[in-house]
């Protein structure tokens, strides 16, 4: 689905990770990737996954730095020349901001949440802009703590809430240059980002218990739909946050 086509994913950690399963997806739909990590704790074990894929590019990318996300783009211009696809799986908020009330969050916990989590998306596409010379996909993680109230996801709700209106407003501004933008929205998984949200295991319990399919999400089932918007078979999709939840979304209790 993805032959001959370009793209980058950001926000590898482990093998855990959404962004790792959105790779190896891609990878197996022909598609030829650059991934990032976000700083030398990781890169010994991103490079090690790395090295099961076709010719990858791995970069390292932490995204409050204006200066890394630019480097990265010089990297993939200098040896690809375009881009076709853009994945951002990546956020982050400081523990105290998730532990206590929200009523609490501080401006300091507000303001680093919402520059990792939120601004790096439009960051990271507008580097990619210029490189999309032939249309482009670009994809970001959502969840459902941005439109309900999620005991524990506090300010990140919020930020989702934020990150997906950038998805409406990137798409409404990129869509006449072939470029779709959209979100991924899963229902909970066990990765490194999830286990620093408190509750995280009573929510995947409830999950398997009120969920249409009575059961969470996989990794891979992220990544199988991943690669449909990234390809040409959602050739006409822009703007969507798309639920891979299990139907969790759609009950009322
Ligand atoms: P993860 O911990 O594997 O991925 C989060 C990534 O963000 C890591 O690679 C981390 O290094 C990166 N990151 C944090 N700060 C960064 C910075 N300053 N610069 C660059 N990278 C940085 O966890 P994940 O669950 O795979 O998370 C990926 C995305 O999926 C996130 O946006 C998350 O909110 C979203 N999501 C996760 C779940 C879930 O239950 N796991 C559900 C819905 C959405």
């Amino acid at each position: 689905m993805l032959e001959g086509k370009r793209g980058i994913v950001f926000g590898v950690a482990n093998e855990y990770s959404i962004a790792w399963a959105i790779a190896k997806a891609a990878n197996e739909h022909g598609a030829q990737l650059a991934i990032t990590y976000q700083n030398e704790r990781f890169e010994e074990t991103v490079r090690k996954l790395a090295a099961s894929l076709n010719d990858p590019m791995v970069l390292q990318c932490d995204v409050s730095e204006d200066g890394q996300i630019v480097r990265v783009y010089d990297e993939i211009s200098r040896q690809w020349g375009k881009l076709d696809f853009v994945v951002h799986s990546i956020a982050y908020a400081p523990r105290a901001a998730l532990e206590g009330k929200f009523l609490d969050t501080t401006r300091e916990d507000f303001l680093l949440a919402h520059d990792i989590s939120v601004y790096s998306f439009i960051a990271v596409t507008r580097q990619a802009v210029p490189l999309m010379t032939e249309g482009g996909s670009v994809l970001t993680l959502t969840y459902l703590g941005s439109e309900r109230a999620v005991p524990g996801y506090n300010v990140m709700g919020v930020c989702k809430a934020a990150l997906e209106a950038c998805v409406r407003y990137l798409a409404a501004e990129l869509g006449e240059r072939n470029i779709r933008v959209n979100a991924l929205s899963p229902g909970p998984i066990k990765t490194l980002a999830a286990r620093g949200i408190p509750g995280f295991t009573k929510m995947l319990d409830l999950v398997k218990e009120r969920a249409p399919m009575r059961r969470s999400t996989l990794q891979e089932e992220v990544g199988k739909m991943a690669v449909v918007l990234l390809s040409d078979y959602a050739s006409a999709i822009t703007g969507e946050v798309i639920y891979v939840d299990c139907g969790y979304h759609i009950m009322g209790l």
